[in-house]
């Protein structure tokens, strides 16, 4: 293949008029729409009373950057009724009514965003000659929240607590059973943030969680009939935890081991047997 075809990467309803290669490649385009649905009353215009070039941003290409200039229609909603007046057309999933660049462009600055950060985005598209600040990206993120909610997890969750900053700001996190996936992550761990998520999904039947008694006691309240279960993990923690100090009070800070090689000197053995001795350790761990 030695030529590519550029209306291949562009929907039917914009046909590619003209390409202008120079310090970034220009593709002109027209609408071939002449018909927009009205996005307040849902009335369909074929009658637009003006055109206009819209200036958007698509992905670069081979190292340049790529400007689109669509030559578009505005259309007047015929509903009297209708509070929109004024209306641009939109292009499918290609390109939104007011973006100012493609919907392709803003799903690799999103996935970049969302891989390293807002600034971080912005510093590495401002490299490739895309023009978008990490304000902007801010808000893409956020219109991608409104428009994709989160959906309501089944009814057994996980709730546990997590350093957002080790030993000045925790959080916490609830996670669906079902999905293993986390529904909502909550200011604070005293539990005050959890009430709230509890009174807004009491349909929970089941919470595992770990054993502090911030939490027990909010779902306790709000929700009485749930199942609280101690989760395996916490209860291992718990375990390791009481072992630790057990072992603590029984056994002395150093332990010396015992050589058992043949060529052991006498005297390592006499310390070996010295260590066996149960009194001997205490007087050990008193001495330290
Ligand atoms: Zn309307």
């Amino acid at each position: 293949m030695k030529n590519l075809n550029i209306q291949s990467f562009f929907p039917e309803c914009l046909r590619v008029i003209e390409i202008i290669k120079e310090k970034q490649i220009t593709i002109k385009l027209k609408s071939l729409k002449h018909q927009q649905k009205c996005q307040v009353c849902g009335q369909e215009m074929t009658g637009y009373h003006g055109t206009y070039v819209r200036t958007v941003q698509d992905l670069p290409i081979l190292g340049k950057n790529v400007i689109l200039e669509i030559t578009a229609y505005e259309y007047n909603c015929t509903n009297e009724d209708c509070i929109q007046k004024t209306l641009v057309e939109d292009y499918d999933e290609f390109l939104s009514k007011y973006s100012r660049m493609t919907s392709r462009c803003e799903d690799f600055i999103r996935i970049l965003a969302l891989s390293t950060s807002c600034e971080g985005a912005a510093l590495i598209c401002a490299k490739m000659g895309l023009k978008v600040s990490g304000d902007t990206i801010i808000r893409m993120l956020k219109k991608m929240a409104d428009e994709n909610p989160v959906p309501q997890c089944g009814d057994t969750i996980g709730v546990d607590d997590f350093a957002y900053r080790k030993g000045q700001t925790y959080c916490t996190v609830v996670c669906d059973w079902e999905t293993r996936r986390p529904v909502a992550v909550l200011e604070g761990r005293d539990g005050e943030s959890l009430r709230k998520w509890l009174q807004e999904n009491k349909h929970i039947k089941k919470v595992t969680r770990d054993r502090a008694s911030a939490y027990a006691k909010v779902i306790s309240e709000v929700l009485p009939e749930a199942m609280q279960i101690a989760d395996r993990f916490h209860l291992y923690q718990n375990l390791l935890s009481a072992v630790k100090e057990a072992l603590k009070v029984e056994l002395p800070n150093k332990i010396p081991i015992p050589n058992t090689a043949p060529e052991v000197s006498e005297e390592t053995v006499v310390n070996t047997t010295t260590i066996n001795d149960t009194d001997e350790l205490k007087k050990n761990r008193k001495n330290k």
